[in-house]
């Protein structure tokens, strides 16, 4: 008996230490091979090199080969469900093949098919959240129990194995399956709020756009690489009156499809952001000419003046627009400059009457040439 016990003792620990050596090196070698489509793939195959593993040095009884292969396979089906679970009977199922020996189909049939089964019966399909999915532990193990029961039952009236030995083996195999979970569960559940707390840190709550911190780390590296753009600056107009007439609620609103439609017209590669209160932020990137930073902009401003907003004719001129400046990046220009004149841009905007684009003042130099540009 305290044979047996140390040594599905020391299977249920080489269960554990994989597991967490396996989600270990998921995390730091490969952090994106839980969101890649293979992942079911791997699992299972990992799962059955683990399987094996526990197979390789067997307690031998009779001719029969007892360990407990049982407890990750079952995991890995009530986990993912049958697809990894299938994936992972591959190699446990022609290793035991190899082997022989007069309980080669029961063992394979009580030992790989049963849990396997079971687990992806139990599985919580409508529950099922990968990449990093949280499993029910109480769930888990009452579909160990029924598992447990069936094969104890069957192994015992089938084989040549004790009662003692197989209620051992039950023991083990519930403690190591419960710390798979709990491992499972520990480590993505420290991925989601790991996530989570990224995605805050770096968003606003509001709108969902990314915010402006978001905006200069990213900026400053497509300016650092010498990526040509152009910094937008945008304003809600009369938004206070907007406020005043429908409430503050309906104003949250706005600025949420406002962030939609700016999400919707930036193209791939451009950084857009909330800036704070009703102003916005975009780079528009590979732009290098004053025409085309204004017809971005311009575009902008047009679909927002189009947009059916709630109760936007009561704005003054019967609709709710925004002012944008834009200012075009030279080279070698710090970026808070060039925030700079694209604010000092949309304070023109203003006050040439709102909802219109206007351009900053480039350097002397640069000026000459532009304007021959412009006017070519
Ligand atoms: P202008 O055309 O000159 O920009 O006029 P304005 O009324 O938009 O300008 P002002 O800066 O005076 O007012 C900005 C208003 O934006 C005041 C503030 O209540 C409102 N505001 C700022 N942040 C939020 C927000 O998160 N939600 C709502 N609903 N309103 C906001
Ligand atoms: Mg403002
Ligand atoms: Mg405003």
């Amino acid at each position: 008996m305290e044979a047996y016990f140390f040594y599905f003792f020391e299977n249920m620990a080489l269960i554990i230490a994989m597991m967490y050596l396996g989600l270990k090196a998921r995390e730091y070698l490969a952090p994106n091979m839980a969101e890649s489509r293979k992942a079911p793939l791997l699992n299972g195959l990992l799962t059955g090199f683990l399987a094996f593993a526990i197979m390789y040095n067997p307690l031998l009884h009779e001719g029969m080969r007892i360990d407990l292969r049982e407890a990750p396979l079952y995991f890995i089906a009530f986990v993912g469900g049958w697809l990894p679970g299938v994936i992972a009977m591959i190699i446990p199922f022609i290793y035991r093949m190899m082997m022989e020996g007069p309980t080669v189909w029961l063992g394979i049939m009580q030992a790989i098919i049963l849990p396997v089964l079971i687990g992806s019966l139990f599985h919580d399909r409508k529950n099922y959240r990968p990449p990093y999915a949280m499993v029910n532990i109480k769930r888990m193990m009452i579909g160990l129990a029924v598992f447990e029961v069936i094969k104890s039952l069957w192994m015992v009236a089938s084989t040549p194995a004790t009662a003692g030995m197989v209620l051992m083996m039950a023991l083990m195999a519930a403690i190591g399956v419960l710390a798979l979970g709990w491992i499972l569960n520990d480590t993505h559940l420290n991925i989601i709020r790991w996530k989570a707390l990224e995605h805050d840190s770096t968003h606003d709550a509001l709108t969902g756009l990314p915010n402006l911190r978001f905006f200069h780390e990213q900026v400053r590296e497509l300016k650092y690489r010498g990526v040509p753009m152009a910094i937008v600056m945008m304003d809600v107009d009369h938004f206070k009156n907007y406020n005043d007439t429908h409430g503050h609620p309906a104003g949250d609103a706005v600025l949420r499809s406002i962030g939609r439609l700016m999400e919707e017209s930036a193209r791939p590669g451009d950084v857009i952001a909330r800036y704070g209160g009703e102003e916005f932020i975009l780079c528009f990137t590979n732009v290098s000419s004053v025409e085309r930073s204004f017809e971005l902009a311009d575009a902008l401003r047009e679909r927002i003046e189009g947009y059916a907003f709630y109760g936007a004719d009561q704005q003054p001129g019967g609709c709710l627009t925004v002012s944008l400046g834009a200012a075009l990046a030279e080279t070698e220009q710090p970026l808070d400059e060039l925030i700079e004149q694209a604010d000092r841009a949309l304070y023109e905007s203003k006050k040439s009457g709102r909802n219109q684009v206007s351009i900053a003042k480039l350097n002397a130099e640069k000026e000459a040439e532009q304007h021959y540009q412009v006017n070519a």
